[in-house]
Parts: structure tokens; sequence; C-alpha cells
């Protein structure tokens, strides 16, 4: 375990550095760049969770805070979603929309939490307005589900407490590819990607602000549909998987495989659409005691072969600041 544990540290400083180099490289008009960036940003992104199913300390399940304007808007909400949030000094009950790639469990573990603590009197919560939740077909049953589960709270603590029944009201809306959100000059657009033949549907999601642009995969194989979605984008968040190659002999590892891209494989998605910034997240790092997990370093070098633009191995809690000069990565606080 021990070298396991040195081996992520190592492959963390290695990224750093990586970051560090990028933050030069994004932001070419120098000065003027980092004034803007100082600046308090109107458009940014933080990966609240860039894991997947493993239950790792380092990196929760998928999630990811755009704030644009005056939207404040949640993609996925994976394990550890609502202390993230409050971590990200996000009210949980002052999410203006919750959006949802696919129902995969790693993606909605952490609604509940969100919309059940979301509502509770607390400075952290506090929702006194429905809880509005797009996602694809399904995504109403699973709020009622969710309604059924949790009825004993919900009824007690309206008696107990007086908490607002309209706060722990949800509005659903199942959604096809398409613009599926406008508000605030804030478009969200979602788009059919490839989660494998028998994992319909999966979107990914494009997020368009004041000529700025973000683009989040979702859970996907290499997807034409995501280049088409994210040419020119300024910041291009995307997943990645990468299976040590004895595991890789295993019918298992090659059905998870896939339906998920590999860092080669994204690396053309980036080398097509050119990017401002390429970041992984929903990284996928699988090893077993016997064969360990590839690294991070591993993902660069991967990466590398078909990408040469800047491009970061995204940390729960890096923000994005997507200026009009470019993108500025700010390091998680340790
Ligand atoms: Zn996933
Ligand atoms: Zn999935």
């Amino acid at each position: 375990m021990a070298g396991g544990l040195n081996r992520e540290s190592d492959a963390m400083r290695f990224q750093h550095l990586v970051a560090a180099t990028m933050i030069a490289v994004v932001n070419p008009a120098g000065i003027d760049a980092q004034a803007e960036q100082q600046a308090a940003p109107d458009f940014s992104v933080v990966t609240l969770g860039t894991g997947a199913p493993p239950p790792l300390l380092t990196r929760f399940g998928p999630a990811t805070l755009v704030r644009a304007g005056k939207e404040t808007l949640l993609f996925d909400a994976g394990r550890g979603v609502a202390q993230r949030l409050w971590q990200a000094g996000v009210r949980i009950g002052s999410l203006d929309a919750v959006f949802l790639t696919h129902l995969h469990s790693d993606h909605i573990v952490g609604l509940p939490d969100v919309w059940l603590t979301g509502w509770l009197p607390g400075a952290f919560a506090q929702r006194n307005t429905p809880f509005r939740v797009w996602g694809p077909e399904g995504t109403k049953g699973l709020m009622a589900g969710l309604e059924q589960a949790y009825a004993w709270d919900i009824k007690a603590r309206i008696a107990d407490t007086n908490l607002p029944k309209e706060g722990i009201a949800s509005a659903v809306i199942e959604i096809l590819e398409g613009v599926i959100y406008e508000r605030n000059g804030v478009k969200v657009t979602a788009f059919d990607v490839d989660h494998g033949p028998l994992l319909k549907p999966a979107f990914g999601f494009r997020i368009d602000y004041d000529g700025r642009s973000v683009v989040l995969s979702g859970d996907t194989k290499f997807s034409e549909n995501v280049i088409k979605f994210a040419v020119g984008v300024d910041l291009l968040i995307h997943e990645v998987a990468i299976v040590n190659d004895e595991l890789l002999r295993t019918p298992i590892f090659q059905a998870v495989l896939a339906h998920h891209t590999k860092p080669e494989e994204a690396g053309i998605v980036f080398s097509r659409t050119e990017p401002k910034l390429a970041v992984y997240s929903h990284v996928l790092l699988y090893g077993s005691p016997q064969f360990p997990a590839p690294t991070e370093r591993d993902l660069v070098h991967k990466t590398r072969t078909n990408y040469s633009g800047p491009f970061v191995v995204a940390e729960d809690m890096m923000r994005f600041n997507i200026g009009r000069t470019g993108v500025n990565v700010v390091q998680p606080e340790r």
C-alpha cells in the first residue's frame, strides 16, 4: 500500500508541474490575462469530484460546478458532492439547476444528499423553491423513487421543523439532444455521446456564456459527436480510462474499457477540437493488488502520443477561470 501511496504523490507532484507549465501556455496575453483572472471571474468551473465508482479519498464521485454570470449549475452528483459544494463556498440550496449526464450510480449517489440536505435550515442549505433537475429518460422515475424512499424524513421534517414544502418538491425535465436551458445569458446544450450500445441515453453538455464555452463529455467512448460539439471550445473536460495491461486480458476489464475513452483516443479528440485547455476528469485508473494501476504520468504520456496542446489532469476542487484571453487554472487549497 505504501508503494501505491508514493506513486500517487509522485504523480500529483508531476501533475502540478504540468499544470503550472500550462497556465503560462493558455494565457498568451501575459500580464493582461493575469489581471483579468485576478478580478472576480464571471465564468468558472470547479471539478468537485474527478473520480468514478472507486471510493477514493482523493477523487470523489463525478460532479462539476459551473458558475456563469448569475447562474450556479451542477453537472452530475456523485459521491461527496454535498461536501464539495460547501467546500467550494456554494450554499447547497442555492443551485439554479442540476444536470445529469446519465443514470449510472456513480453520477447520482450524491443526488439525494444535495436534494435533502439542501432543504435544511442551516446556512449551508435553505432551499425554499423546487429542486430543478434536467436528465435523461428515467430521471422522473429516479426522483419519484427518492421521494418514496425518503418519505418518512420529509414528512417528519415538515411536521417537526416547519420546513417549506416547496423546498423539497422537485421539478424534473427529461431531455433529448438540443438546447435544454437558457437563462440569464447562459445556454446549456445536451448532446448524445456513446457510452456503449446498451447504455442509452447518455449525454454530454456544452455551456455557453458571453462568447465563451465549456464542454463536458460525460461518460463516453471515443465519440465524433463530442468532437462536433467541442470544436474550438475554451475548456473541454473529458473522461478517460486506463487499465493495467495484464488485467486487460480479462473479459471484465475489456468490458469496462469498452464503455470509456482511452488516453490515446482522448488525445485525438483534443487534437481535432483544439480547446484552449483540455482537462481529464472522471479519471479511471484500474489495477489490482497484483497488477498496479497505471499512474497519471502514464495518462499524460499516452495522451501525448496524439496531442501536444495544453492539458491538465484535474484534481478535486481544481478551479478553471474562463477569461476572454484564456483559461486560468487555480490549484486546490491544501
Ligand atoms: Zn461514470
Ligand atoms: Zn457511466
